[in-house]
């Protein structure tokens, strides 16, 4: 587990640790949208009434296709989530919830991590006017042209 949180540290004073996020984890990802990158995670955590509070912070530069030409091209990220761990005694249902079982001893906090950085990448992504790779862009641009229009669904 490469964003490991050990559950039995004392929390009544807020801990922070690090941890790198690396090309191979963002690569494992099934379908990801983030080829690699180098960032940083810091995870804050710290008891409160409701559960524990952690504060995650993802930052550094992630490395996706631009929607243009499809050539690598890098994205600042530099986002700030919260999340709060209960215990499974009583269910709510929200999304910055996780549930563990009271016995539990360590937490893989690498999907949530994963998914911050996902929901961090702005929603178009392309290189800067003329930075495209010319080439690819020309190329793909014709080829979607020339794509018949397949949204007509035969039930
Ligand atoms: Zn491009």
């Amino acid at each position: 587990m490469p964003i490991t949180l050990d559950l039995r540290q004392n929390f009544a004073e807020p801990l922070t640790a690090e941890y790198a996020i690396t090309d191979e984890m963002l690569a494992s990802v099934e379908n990801t949208l983030v080829k690699g990158g180098q960032l940083t995670a810091s995870v804050t955590a710290l008891k409160a009434p409701e559960g524990l509070r952690l504060t995650v912070r993802t930052a550094g530069k992630a490395v996706v296709e631009c929607d243009r030409c499809l050539d690598d091209m890098e994205v600042d990220i530099d986002t700030v989530n919260t999340l709060t761990v209960q215990t499974a005694d009583r269910f709510e249902d929200a999304d910055d919830i996780i549930y563990v079982e009271k016995t539990q001893k360590e937490l893989d906090l690498w999907p949530m991590v994963y998914d911050f950085i996902a929901l961090a990448l702005p929603v178009s992504h392309v290189h800067p006017e003329g930075q495209c790779n010319k080439e690819m862009a020309e190329r793909l641009s014709r080829y979607m042209v020339q794509q018949p229009d397949d949204d007509t669904e035969t039930n």
